[in-house]
């Protein structure tokens, strides 16, 4: 599958404001500044659809785009920064709480994890309420580009230990990407693409 086309087509705080949920949809978040513009940028194969910000955490907004009139792709507001305040964290957790699981076509939450750093609790945590849930989702490793193949390996690894000593059993898929080295994009796009046909 190729993007053709991607098009923004709203940006809110407010679920009840998400476009009607008739169209697959697929989520995308992680940690501020995990790689999560550069790497929906290079998805759709647009420069500056998702911005890149130098300041980490800017967006709290969910962003809807609606690629080749068939999909949606969301872009989710960055979570675990630091410098936000108390009451800023709780809201955002209520926002996202409330889209995940109000949002009955969202199809899979691709949840980004920076692959050069060890398995983050903040980030095993959302992982483990989105199983709670069952909330599909996938584990994208960004800035792969960073890694020698046995790193890489040993990431994975990691990752897997720390899901199973939380009490997975099944592992979900792990996307290798980097949006500095362009890699992954086929294996994401070809991912969703029979969810889509479903
Ligand atoms: P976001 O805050 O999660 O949307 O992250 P951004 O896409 O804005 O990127 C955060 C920082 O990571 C920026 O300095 C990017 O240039 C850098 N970055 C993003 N993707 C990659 C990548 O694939 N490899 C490397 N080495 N750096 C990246």
């Amino acid at each position: 599958m190729e993007i053709k086309n991607a098009e923004f087509i709203i940006s809110n705080t407010d679920i009840t404001k998400c476009p009607k949920p008739d169209k697959p949809e697929y989520a995308f978040i992680g940690r501020s500044n995990v790689g999560k513009s550069s790497l929906i940028n290079m998805l759709t194969g647009r420069h500056a659809l998702a911005k890149i910000s130098g300041k980490p955490g800017k967006t709290q907004v969910i962003n809807h785009f609606l690629i080749d009139k068939t999909w949606y792709l969301v872009d989710l507001p960055g979570y675990g920064y630091a410098q936000v305040s108390k009451t800023d964290r709780e809201k955002f957790a209520i926002m996202i709480d409330s889209y995940l699981t109000g949002r009955p076509n969202l199809l899979c939450t691709f949840v980004l994890v920076d692959s050069r750093i060890e398995p983050q609790k903040l980030d095993l945590d959302f992982m483990y309420n989105l199983g709670e849930r069952g909330i599909p989702f996938v584990i994208v490793f960004t800035k792969t580009e960073k890694l020698k193949s046995g790193a890489l390996q040993n990431a994975k690894d990691r990752y897997k230990e720390k899901m199973q000593e939380m009490g997975w059993d099944d592992i979900p898929e792990i996307f290798v990407t980097s949006a500095s080295a362009n890699l992954g994009r086929k294996e994401i796009l070809s991912f969703i693409q029979p969810l889509n046909e479903e």
